[in-house]
């Protein structure tokens, strides 16, 4: 990857510490694809030990003025920063389709979910609300006040450039943290375009930094004994090493792992809605989402009617270069993850599915990393295309015999971050409410991503640490609580007394 030669049109892409663009210096980068075309199109600088050292020190420094800042002037600047956001929507939107690959209007869906979260971050003033109980003993009055941590970091994936680091920048700043992002290598400029704003906004220099690289600049981050707290998004194993390294350098951690989400279809279920939700959850943004169904799991007569429905869409789901209006979904991060994904269906015949459609007979001209959409039906738990997160086009049937069964398969599945009923009756819906081993529940939802004043996180495999991201938790995450205990006594009445204080 560090290799290659960057081509003439490959623009470099630096890092941003303390209100600036900084060019990297370790003569190490990494390759920026534009996922339609096949063309590299930049080439991503990748931070030393030493450019992670002087972010840290820049970010430390900022913080010892940002804590300091009122709660008013923090809400005036979100406001002003949630309009800079909005404005430039657009403007983002094509740096991800650029990047990423998904589709224009599906990159607009990702900058407006993440703009919910830095609306909710311009209500700091009362999410920072403490609680005061007077007169808890005589003349002694308790309150609780929540405090910054410090520097923290995010580390985020490719597949949502701007609406994760949004989940994490925007609580950890408002709390008044200074921020260190390490965004994904393969998509990273919606992340330094976002400094950008976040500096025309008005946020002081040093508060918001962006370090680009690879595991060298995330082990740099989980070492940083100035750094109080890393969020991570992206793979199990990954968010796995992230959680174990950085708890054990003293940190506290939220890591988001993968997902194998299921979306259960009772044979009450409505069959056109199931088989419209099952597509858009399945094949939207290429199935590149932790939240896109990836297993259908159809119970009992259910199953004949409801993949004929949904095989029948297949054929109109428009695919194709993402700045092309109309197309619904585009290509694939890289060359080598699309071939990976295709490699699933044949692994998936030799094991005994049914292939119902194959994404590779799709004919696109040009280098895209295209594949189309994908349908494998007779899955069992055993087979490779169950058992991997597959991150692709590909929509697995399972057929289950009842209820249990169904509800079976997503509690006993490795992950547990999201999962979905099809069902018309309300009694089953609470109880598989009730059953679920997941943190993430649709009923009749396909793709249930909590809303920005509730909190995002996973079960199981799917979430390393205690605290979801983002609304209350993100806060809690962000904050340390603090309880002082005060009186205003008459110097006259003051004595020595060596007992336990008492409250009665
Ligand atoms: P990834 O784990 O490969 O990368 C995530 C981050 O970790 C990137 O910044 C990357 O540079 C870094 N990284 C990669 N390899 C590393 C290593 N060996 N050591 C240290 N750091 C390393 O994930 P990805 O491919 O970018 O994203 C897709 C994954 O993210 C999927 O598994 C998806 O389910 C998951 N995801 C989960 C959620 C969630 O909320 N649970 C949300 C989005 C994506």
């Amino acid at each position: 990857m560090t290799e290659t030669i960057a081509p003439p049109q490959a623009k470099p892409i630096h890092h941003w510490i303390g209100g600036t663009s900084v060019a990297g210096t370790s003569g190490r980068s990494g390759p920026v694809w534009n996922p339609a075309t096949g063309e590299q199109t930049g080439a991503v600088d990748f931070a030393t030990v030493e450019e992670i050292d002087a972010a840290v020190r820049t970010a430390k420094e900022a913080f010892t003025t940002w804590r300091s800042v009122s709660l008013a002037r923090r809400a005036e600047l979100f406001f002003a920063i949630r309009e800079l956001v909005h404005e430039h929507r657009e403007d983002i939107a094509r740096i991800l389709t650029a990047e990423h690959g998904k589709v224009l209007s599906d990159a607009l869906g990702e900058v407006a979910r993440g703009l919910e979260v830095i609306e909710y971050a311009c209500g700091i003033p009362t999410l920072l609300k403490g609680e005061y109980s007077e007169q808890a003993s005589t003349g002694i009055d308790v309150y609780s006040i929540r405090q910054p941590l410090g520097v923290v970091a995010g580390i985020t994936p490719f597949n949502f450039p701007a609406m994760v680091p949004m989940w994490m920048w925007a609580p950890a700043i408002a709390c008044g943290n200074t921020f260190i992002l390490k965004p994904s290598e393969k998509d990273p400029s919606a992340s330094v375009y976002t400094a950008e704003l976040l500096k025309e906004a008005g946020l002081p220099d040093g508060v918001f930094n962006v370090v680009h690289g690879d595991k060298v600049a995330v082990d740099a981050i989980l070492e940083h004994p100035d750094i109080a707290s890393v969020s991570f998004v992206g793979s199990t194993p990954i968010a796995r090493y992230v959680y174990e390294t950085g708890t054990k350098n003293g940190k506290r951690v939220q890591a988001l792992g993968g997902a194998k989400n299921h979306m259960i279809v009772l044979p009450d279920a409505d069959i056109e809605m199931a088989a419209d939700a099952a597509v858009s959850a399945g094949y939207g943004s290429a199935g590149e989402r932790c939240m896109a169904v990836s297993v259908v799991v159809a119970v009992g007569d259910v199953a004949d009617p409801l993949i004929g429905a949904i095989k029948e869409r297949l054929p109109k789901v428009k695919v194709g270069p993402g700045l092309e209006p109309g197309n619904e979904m585009g290509p694939l991060i890289t060359r080598e993850h699309r071939d990976k994904v295709a490699s699933y269906l044949d692994t998936a015949a030799d094991q005994g599915a049914t292939v119902v459609a194959d994404g590779r007979e799709l004919e696109i001209e040009g280098d895209g990393f295209f594949l189309g959409v994908s349908l494998i039906d007779d899955v069992t738990a055993e087979m490779d295309a169950y058992r991997d997160e597959i991150f692709g086009p590909v929509l697995s049937v399972v057929r289950a015999g009842t209820y249990d069964e169904a509800v079976r398969l997503v509690n006993e599945n490795p992950w547990g971050n999201g999962t979905a009923i099809f069902t018309r009756d309300g009694g089953v819906a609470r109880q598989f409410q009730f059953d679920a081993q997941a943190g993430m529940v649709g009923v009749n939802v396909p793709i249930p991503v909590p809303v920005a004043y509730y909190s995002f996180g996973g079960w199981k495999a799917s979430l390393f640490g205690d605290r979801h991201v983002y609304g209350p938790e993100g806060i809690d995450f962000y904050t340390r609580g603090k309880v002082v205990t005060s009186r205003w006594p008459d110097p006259a009445t003051s004595k020595v007394d060596l007992g336990f204080p008492q409250t009665r």
